[in-house]
């Protein structure tokens, strides 16, 4: 899909479709304020009208779509308003958007608009061949076409995060995902390592090999490296790479399993990131590791009771198979830990209880460093991606000990997004550290204005906002 940018004003611009947005109570022009008034339309948010163009009416576009945005509204409304209808643009090779905030525009169509139907018989419907931004006057400025190609760039890399989330496990094991970020890696000139078993074997990865060991795809650990300018900082990023978690022995209900192809959604959120922040040219480093492993039933699997030793030599017995994520990921920020960059960010679907407590529109974030945590709440807020923290509540470190090894890897029901963050923390080398849970908001079961059901790609415009206010901070 091109994205271009128009000086021309609505009712001059050529194309398929032309869409307006119609604020409460007034009249959108084009002369058709007398047509709205016959049709009792008003502008409310969620109001959309579809006009053929019939002769003597005051625009050259084939049709004109106008949405009602209420009072009007900032870039989150922009971006949601684009992405409610983006999905029926489809149908228009060239469509004209008289919207504000170009970023939040493209942003909404490319949110809005995807889909993930590779896998359906039946062709796919058309699709929009140009989306025309009308910025008016300064459409030629180098600030307005950096704004658009960086929307791009992120609604590049959230469909790359969403793609990865919603094929099927049996086609992303843990060796798919390491191919696909050898590919990604290639593509954009990054660099990529893939630790195999043997290699994991080597260096201590207990917590991977452990809950990886059932099942019949060998797990890994890749490692994607945008290097930076080397004198910017560098920030490591663990994602949970678990591409099915049928609970192990601990197994789930078919009701908690069938969504859990999406249980490496954090693997691919810091894989799209580390895309975007070397597509944009980032003088940050940023470094992505994702433990990648199937959690299976089998002969071979880690049994309740079992002892796993992890990459930094701390132990864990292992009480409960379905707590596999925790595992996966000790072994990776320790792994990022030892080459010390400047903080550790870790993403994850991990826990129930972050469901219970945050429900589906907001991400958890949990860190003992009380700048990052807020640093990256103030992101989400940027992004339009709402965050809320839950505490590092010290004393229920506890509810982990084990008679046998380091720690236990469940701590019982309450609390559990906190315990999890918990049991994290000592693979973290004291650097400043966020956890973020994200278990009810990377999948949901219904469409956002921002997409259909399935993977949502949050936390990915997040992140690389907080790569970019870092950036900014340290050039
Ligand atoms: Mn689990
Ligand atoms: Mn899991």
């Amino acid at each position: 899909m091109e994205v271009s940018l128009s000086p021309l004003s609505a009712a001059e611009i050529a194309a398929d479709l032309l869409v307006v947005p119609v604020r409460e109570g007034h009249d959108p022009g084009l002369g058709l304020g007398g047509v709205l008034g016959q049709v009792r339309f008003t502008g409310q948010t969620g109001e959309e009208l579809l006009l053929p163009r019939r002769d003597g009416d005051a625009f050259r576009a084939g049709a004109v779509l106008l949405v009602g945005v209420g009072a009007g509204g900032d870039e989150h409304a922009v971006r949601r308003a684009v992405g409610r209808i983006a999905p029926r643009l489809a149908d228009y090779p060239t469509v004209a958007i008289d919207f504000p905030h170009p970023r939040a525009v493209v942003e909404g169509v490319r949110l809005g608009g995807y889909r993930f139907d590779g896998y359906k018989s039946a062709p796919r419907r058309g699709t929009v061949r140009e989306v025309i931004v009308l910025t008016g006057e300064d459409a030629g400025a180098d600030g307005r076409r950096e704004e658009v190609e960086r929307a791009r760039i992120v609604a590049d890399a959230v469909t790359f995060a969403r793609d990865l989330v919603n094929t099927p496990a049996a086609d992303l094991v843990p060796m798919d995902l390491a191919d696909r970020a050898r590919t990604m890696a290639g593509t954009y000139g990054l660099d990529v390592r893939v630790l195999d078993a043997g290699a994991l074997r080597e260096g201590g990865f207990g917590g991977i090999l452990g809950v990886g060991a059932a099942s019949a795809n060998p797990p890994c650990l890749i490692e994607v490296s945008h290097p930076g300018d080397g004198v910017s900082g560098r920030v490591g990023l663990a994602g949970k790479g678990i591409t099915f978690d049928s609970g192990g022995l601990a197994i789930k209900s078919l009701a908690a399993m069938s969504t859990m192809k999406c249980d490496m959604a954090g693997g691919a959120t810091m894989l799209a990131v580390v895309q975007a922040a070397a597509r944009l040219g980032l003088p940050i480093g940023v470094t992505a590791v994702v433990p990648a492993a199937e959690n299976m039933v089998g002969g071979a699997a880690t049994r309740p009771g079992d002892v796993l030793t992890h990459r930094n030599g701390r132990t864990t017995e292992v009480t409960d198979t379905d707590s596999e994520g925790r595992l996966v990921l000790a072994d990776a920020l320790a792994y990022l830990a030892e080459s010390s960059p400047d903080v550790l960010i870790d993403a994850a679907t991990l826990t129930y209880s972050v469901m219970h407590a945050l429900g589906e529109d907001i991400t958890g974030v949990i860190g003992g460093d009380r700048g990052l945590v807020g640093e990256l709440i103030a992101a989400g807020t940027r992004a339009g991606e709402p965050m809320w923290e839950l505490p590092l509540w010290e004393p229920y470190a506890e509810r982990l000990r084990s008679e046998v090894a380091d720690a236990k890897n469940e701590g019982g029901n309450l609390a559990d997004a906190t315990i999890a963050a918990l049991f994290l923390r000592p693979f973290t080398a004291g650097l400043p550290w966020a956890h973020l849970d994200f278990a009810t908001t990377a999948y949901l079961d219904k469409a956002t204005d921002l997409g259909p059901a399935g993977a949502t790609g949050v936390m990915v415009r997040t992140l690389v906002e907080y790569l970019e206010s870092r950036s900014r901070a340290g050039a």
